[in-house]
């Protein structure tokens, strides 16, 4: 009988349309039955169990090195706490003798003694052994996988193109599917700027994210459409659907090859207003997509991807190397590298910070670093020595009044101090900009621009914390609206102080590659637009299509008005006159 078609509905992520089939992550569940051994069997059960550890360790191996290779041996670091788990003596030592004691079968001992090794685990009060539960697990999975002779594709080793579904992806996950053949993703949780949702745009793969139901939907080995612009993915889609969407992909290709012509064009309105089109960067690898999208810049680096998927906290010299690169690499354009952005839904285990009950509010970004100078100083100090080597600037995150931005700054001095001491180089006139994210930080952007060479609006905190909306919770991702006018506002504020003291106003939260609103921002004076690569070329063309002197008009007209869905429809419409294109495909 044939399936019965199913749309369900999410939050577009990332835009375009992948179809093909679903690959569920950890999807696994193992059915293993307490399986009786004789005492002659022993010995060969106690051999299989320490094949399989052989065989699991080259497997771990393999994915070490091939990670390594691909994306920097720190990236590979979190396989070495996989080896480690089964390498340990105690755990091996409990399974051969509960073997031989209990006369059971080596799958069913293994999986009670990794039982009883997670419940204490999830137990203690430590927060890094209780990270260390999901290696436990991971390699769990693995070494049951070799004992019961399953043979499974993993994340690592897909050899078809796939669409993963998951409850939600993490930071390591992300990281694995860079360059693998993952055509597209959707995930239970998340919203618009949870961090999987911006890991999908660098990935140039569609996403939808927040569909709360797909994993339950959907079966491994399901055909799929996704729609990441739209927010759609389709189950089991009818021959009628699979025709219309290929209709769709094959337009939305032609109308992204139709933007690559502006990739060589410079970004200024028709009245000739210059407004710099920089790009968002997660990865050094990045780098290659900024430049053939032909960027002025990189208008954000979030380094925190750097402490990812690791054990250890990287040292001076990796920041120093992975800046210099970056930097010489966007040489002569320049990078503005924003210093670690700890917390949120971006949690790093090297750092063993605890869980808390609003991490959105809690121990995160600038007000971290300022709690571990140490940590901080080794990322200024690599920053500013990368200095010397091309053209460099840098933010703070998370500001949320002057106090904490005088501290970082009298950090950064004393580091300065430290390197001329050592005669080493650096950018002497660095500049040092603050990220705007926090309402207070907004309204007291007169006092803060005295302080600092730039603002970078940070927009997905700067709504959710304005609106009260936590960003990554899809259940109120409908009261996510960019266009709100207290959002406005705020960006106004923001804008007009910046200007007043005659320093530059950017923003790089995801708004700025919104193409709806691209010209109201433009119209609030902004000056630089940092946004995801993929977006970037559709925020050029409505930059070139328009005059700033009409484009302040629609600014001035959204900010007369009451709610954010009346702006969002002045803002369609004044799009559909300018940019007919991008209106139709978004
Ligand atoms: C932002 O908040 O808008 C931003 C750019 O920072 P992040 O998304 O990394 O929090
Ligand atoms: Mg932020």
């Amino acid at each position: 009988m044939k399936k019965k078609e199913v749309v369900l509905q999410g939050i577009p992520a990332a835009p375009g349309i992948s179809i093909g089939r679903a690959y569920l992550l950890d999807s696994e569940e193992f059915v293993i039955s307490r399986r009786k051994i004789t005492p002659k069997e022993v010995e060969s059960e106690v051999a299989k169990f320490n094949r399989c550890l052989v065989e699991t360790r080259r497997e771990l191996l393999d994915i070490k090195n091939k990670i390594s290779e691909e994306m920097g041996s720190e990236h590979a670091e979190i396989f070495s706490a996989h080896l480690l788990v089964i390498e340990d003596p105690v755990l091996i030592n409990e399974v051969i003798s509960k073997i031989e004691k209990e006369l059971l079968g080596a799958e069913c001992v293994f999986l009670d003694v990794m039982g009883k090794y997670i419940n204490a685990l999830s137990k203690v009060n430590d927060e890094y052994l209780r990270e260390r539960v999901s290696d436990i697990n991971d390699v769990g999975k693995r070494v049951l996988r070799n004992l019961l002779g399953t043979k499974k594709e993993t994340l690592e080793t897909l050899k078809e193109k796939v669409i993963i579904i998951a409850y939600d992806l993490s930071p390591s996950d992300t990281a694995i599917m860079h360059k693998r053949n993952v055509i597209a993703f959707t995930t239970d949780i998340g919203g618009k700027t949870s961090h999987t949702a911006i890991m999908a745009k660098s990935l140039e793969i569609p996403a939808v994210v927040g569909i709360e139901v797909v994993t339950s939907k959907v079966k491994n080995g399901d055909f799929l459409i996704v729609d990441g612009t739209h927010g759609k993915v389709i189950v089991n889609p009818r021959e009628a659907t699979i025709k219309k969407y290929e209709r769709d992909k094959k337009r939305f290709a032609a109308f992204e090859k139709n933007l690559d012509a502006l990739k060589e064009l410079p970004c200024h309105t028709l009245d000739r207003r210059r407004i710099v089109l920089a790009a968002n960067i997660e990865l050094p690898e990045d780098v290659s997509s900024v430049l053939s999208h032909n960027a002025d810049g990189i208008g954000l680096y979030r380094t925190e991807y750097f402490y990812m998927n690791r054990k250890d906290i990287p040292t001076e010299e990796e920041h120093y190397n992975a800046y210099k690169s970056v930097a010489e690499r966007i040489h002569p354009k320049g990078v503005i590298i924003r210093t670690l952005d700890l917390g949120g839904d971006k949690f790093l285990s090297p750092l063993h910070v605890p869980r808390e009950m609003n991490p959105f509010m809690g121990w995160r970004a600038i007000r971290f670093c300022l709690a571990r100078p140490d940590i901080f100083k080794t990322q200024l100090r690599a920053i500013l020595r990368a200095s010397a080597h091309g053209n460099l600037k840098m933010m703070y995150p998370m500001i949320s009044g002057v106090e904490e931005l005088r501290k970082a700054n009298a950090i950064l001095q004393e580091v300065k101090e430290e390197l001329r001491k050592e005669s080493i180089k650096f950018d002497e006139d660095i500049k040092v900009g603050a990220m705007i994210e926090v309402p207070s930080a907004a309204l007291t952007s007169d006092v803060l621009a005295d302080e600092v060479d730039f603002f970078s609006i940070g927009t997905n905190d700067l709504i959710q914390y304005t609106l009260a909306v936590d960003r990554v919770n899809e259940k109120i991702a409908y009261l996510y609206e960019p266009a709100h006018p207290a959002v406005l506002r705020l960006i106004k504020t923001v804008i007009d102080n910046g200007h007043a003291k005659n320093i530059w106003v950017g923003m790089c939260g995801e708004m700025a590659g919104d193409p709806i609103l691209t010209m109201i921002l433009l119209g609030l004076g902004l000056d630089e637009f940092s946004t995801s690569p993929i977006n970037m070329l559709e925020v050029k063309r409505i930059i070139r299509a328009v005059s700033y002197e009409d484009a302040k008009k629609v600014a001035e007209k959204a900010l007369t008005l009451s709610a954010g869905i009346e702006i969002e429809k002045l803002a369609r419409e004044k799009l559909k006159e300018v940019a007919p294109d991008i209106a139709m495909n978004i």
